[in-house]
Parts: structure tokens; C-alpha cells; sequence
């Protein structure tokens, strides 16, 4: 799956972190060999071109990342760049059955795993919860339904066909009607497919899909077929409209050029990936997770490690100047409580005070104090979270029910909050004077 990219932007990626600079040289050769990458994994050239142009033109108008060296900020352009035409950040949806049952249509040349992929769709649906059926509208190959009854019997799920009838909408009719009785969430039709497309196959398939209005279409389409896939895709989006794509035998394809190119050329998603003959391989396609993987996972989380890193230390140095200027208000205590229960920043806070870090080692931080904490603070309002010794006794019982708190803990924090004032004034005066006074536990 994705080896013969993968390989190639490692290469690419190796070498953009150990430039020195970027200079244009550069990100044209880093360009070139992620172009011929793309060609040669068999994606669409129109897409190659516009994933080129559209890198290079992000980069020049780009400032560095935060946190980034240029190398690094070419990548992670080339990391958003590669989510999004693999379909965007958002994850795969489908269609809910809000006036079920939901019809879900298969669609697709025969051999492409249609009906394997109406099993592995059905035993996704039932794991979820759903009650789902299967039905095939398929009148000329009887093995193919039978196929599908013996796939849907292996996991429970019942299925509708009918071979006495050799008229495809008749059977349609009848196998939905059928189905619908049973109060089904969703029902999965499989439809015929044919070795190559024609236009009587395209005519039912329109009729088809008037007769049932299905919540989606989903084309399937075999990976290994390449750009073929991608055309005979085009031929079924013209005729009969389609919601997304299915891509199967994801497993035995090294190149992936179609799980790059259909969002683009389609204009529709890839909502699942089939990755093995098992019901149990299908997995939802989420553009994030693939492209981590085409850019080398363990490379893309340093990223976005540091550019978060980046982010908390700008944070943590503007409190510390708070800090040492005394200006430290209950709404910085309140940031200071929220940046330790997402991260834990506050040693790196304490450690730019000069002095302090090294004493810390043994602070024990109480996720339940915390909590209180702040939703004492958030009881109150702007003006005495800036100015507290306004809180007299009827705004203290006001901010105690709010918080779900007493009184005496409002107060223990405001005590806490003005004994960190105090200290903070005398850390300032230590500092400026080259001492630290504290000893801590
Ligand atoms: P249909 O003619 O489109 O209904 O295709 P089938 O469902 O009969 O599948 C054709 C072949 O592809 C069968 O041998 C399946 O086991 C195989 N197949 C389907 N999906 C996948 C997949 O995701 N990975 C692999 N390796 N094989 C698959």
C-alpha cells in the first residue's frame, strides 16, 4: 500500500531537513522528484500539476513555521497539500439513515469486488449498531447473488434476492419492498456489473437508482486497475451520478495513483478502502492518516510536535514576563491551570525563571484542585477575575453556586491566588538582586 510513494518522499523529505537553506534550486529539485514520484505511482498528470504548482506557490508566499526550520516548513506544506488532495481534513461520512431505511448503491464492473465490499459495508454497518440488510439486483449472473447471500449469512445479516425474476427493475422492486418491511437502518444493493462499460448496463443502472433514491452511490473501483479505474469512474459519474468511491485491493497495490487522483478529478470522496479478502478488510479513508503514511508517519508527528512545542513556549515565555512583572491576574491563573491540565507547560514556565526550575522536581499537581479551581474562576466575572478585591461576600456566595462550590473554597483560592502575587513580587526583587530565596518541598 503506498511503498513505491512512501520510498520516494522519504528521499524527498531526507533531503529537505538536511538543507541548509531553501533556495529555489532546491525546492525546484525537491518538486521534480516529487513530480515523477507521483507519475510513476500512476496518479492522474493533471493532478501531478496542480499538486506541483500549488506547493511551490504556498511556499514562496510562506513564512516559516514557528518552531520550523525551511525544510521542515516545505514538508509540512507538502504534508497539507498531500491531505488535501487526497480529499481534505475532514473524515469520511456516510449518509445517515434519517428516513430509513438508507439505500446504498454498489456500483461497478464486475470483478472489482463489488460484492465482497457489500459483505465487508454490511458487517461495518451491524458493528455499528445498525439493522441491515443486503439484496442484489443482479438477473444475469445468479452465482453473483448467491455469493452475496453466502457472505451475508456468515454474519447474520439477511439478504434478499430473487432468481426466478429476469427483469432487473422488477427485481429491484421487489427485493427493496421486501426489505423495507423488515424496518431495516440501512440496505446495501448490490448491483450487476459487466467486464467492460455499456450502455444497457448504464440504463439500468439510471432506472435503478430513480426507482430506489439511494442515499449513496458508491462506485467501486479495483486499485490495481490504475488510471483506467479512474476513466471508467468518470463514464459512471456522467450517467448516473455517484457520492463517493470504494477502493478495494488497496493491499496488492503499491502505487496508489487512484486514492490521489479521484478527489480531483471526481469531485467526489473515497469513503472506504478495501485492504484484504477478508469481510472484516475495509477501513474508513481518512486523507490525514494516509498521507501521514505516504510521507513516513514517525517524520510527520515530530512535525507537529515541534509546531506545538513552538506554540507553548511563546505562551510560556509571555507568562513568565507576567510573572516577573507581577502583572499575574486570576485570568492568567486560570491559562496557567488549562495549559497544565492539556500539556503540562508549567515546569517549562518555571524553568525560564532564572532560579526556580531545579526546585521543582517534586511539586505533585492535583487534576481535582484544578478543576475546582477553575471553575471558580469562571464564575466570576471579567472585572474580578482583573481586579479581586472587589469580590465582597454577595459576590462570593454568587461565584460558590456558580463554581458548585462553598464559600471557603472561593476563598482559599483567592488567598492562594494573592499569596502567589506576593511571592511572585518577592521572585522579582531576588532575580533583579541575583538570588533565590525559596526553599521548596
Ligand atoms: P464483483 O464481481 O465486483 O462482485 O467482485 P467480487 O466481490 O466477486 O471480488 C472479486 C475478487 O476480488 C474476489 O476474489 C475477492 O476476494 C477479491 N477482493 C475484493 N476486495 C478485495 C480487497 O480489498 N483486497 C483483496 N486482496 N482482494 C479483494
Amino acid at each position: 500500500m503506498f511503498e513505491l510513494l512512501t520510498e520516494k518522499f522519504s528521499s524527498v523529505i531526507d533531503k529537505l531537513r538536511k538543507a541548509k537553506k531553501i533556495d529555489e534550486k532546491t525546492l525546484d529539485e525537491a518538486l521534480k522528484d516529487i513530480r515523477t514520484a507521483l507519475l510513476e505511482a500512476d496518479v492522474n498528470v493533471d493532478v501531478v500539476k496542480k499538486f506541483i504548482a500549488d506547493i511551490k506557490q504556498k511556499v514562496l508566499g510562506q513564512e516559516l513555521i514557528k518552531g520550523l526550520s525551511a525544510g521542515e516548513t516545505v514538508i509540512k506544506l507538502i504534508y497539507d497539500e498531500t491531505i488535501n488532495i487526497l480529499g481534505g481534513e475532514e473524515p469520511p461520512t456516510l449518509a445517515k439513515p434519517d428516513k430509513p431505511p438508507a439505500i446504498i448503491m454498489l456500483v461497478g464492473l464486475q470483478g472489482t469486488g463489488k460484492t465482497t465490499t457489500a459483505g465487508k459495508l454490511a458487517k461495518y454497518l451491524k458493528s455499528k449498531g445498525y439493522r441491515v440488510g443486503v439484496a442484489s439486483t443482479d438477473v444475469r449472473r445468479p452465482a453473483a447473488a448467491k455469493q452475496l447471500c453466502t457472505l451475508a449469512q456468515s454474519i447474520d445479516v439477511p439478504c434478499f434476492v430473487d432468481e426466478q425474476e429476469k427483469d432487473a427493475l422488477k427485481l429491484t422492486e421487489k427485493v427493496i419492498e421486501d426489505a423495507k418491511k423488515q424496518g431495516f437502518s440501512y440496505i446495501i444493493l448490490d448491483t450487476a456489473g459487466r467486464l467492460h462499460i455499456d450502455q444497457e448496463l448504464m440504463e439500468e443502472l439510471k432506472q435503478i437508482k430513480e426507482k430506489v433514491k439511494p442515499a449513496e452511490v458508491l462506485y467501486v473501483a479495483d486499485a490495481m486497475q490504475g488510471q483506467e479505474a479512474i476513466t471508467t469512474a468518470e463514464e459512471f459519474h456522467k450517467a448516473v451520478g455517484l457520492t463517493g468511491v470504494i477502493l478495494t485491493k488497496l493491499d496488492g497495490d503499491a502505487k496508489g495513483g487512484i486514492a490521489l487522483s479521484v478527489r480531483q478529478v471526481l469531485g467526489i470522496p473515497i469513503k472506504f478502502v478495501g485492504t484484504g479478502e477478508k469481510i472484516e478488510d475495509l477501513d474508513l479513508f481518512y486523507p490525514d492518516r494516509i498521507a501521514q503514511r505516504i510521507l513516513g508517519l514517525g517524520d510527520i508527528q515530530t512535525l507537529i510536535e515541534k509546531m506545538q512545542a513552538a506554540i507553548d513556549e511563546d505562551k510560556a515565555k509571555q507568562m513568565a514576563e507576567k510573572v516577573m512583572n507581577a502583572e499575574f491576574t486570576l485570568e492568567d491563573l486560570r491559562e496557567q491551570i488549562r495549559m497544565i491540565r492539556n500539556l503540562g507547560p508549567m515546569e517549562q514556565i518555571l524553568k525560564m525563571i532564572p532560579g526556580i526550575g531545579s526546585q521543582l522536581k517534586n511539586i505533585k499537581v492535583d487534576e481535582k484542585q484544578f478543576i475546582k479551581i477553575e471553575a471558580i474562576i469562571n464564575s466570576m466575572t471579567p472585572e474580578e477575575r482583573m481586579k479581586p478585591h472587589i469580590i465582597n461576600g454577595s459576590r462570593k456566595r454568587r461565584i460558590a453556586k456558580g463554581s458548585g462550590t462553598t464559600i471557603l473554597d472561593v476563598n482559599k483560592v483567592l488567598k492562594q491566588y494573592e499569596e502567589m502575587k506576593k511571592m511572585m513580587k518577592k521572585m522579582k526583587k531576588m532575580t533583579k538582586s541575583g538570588g533565590f530565596p525559596f526553599r521548596l518541598p
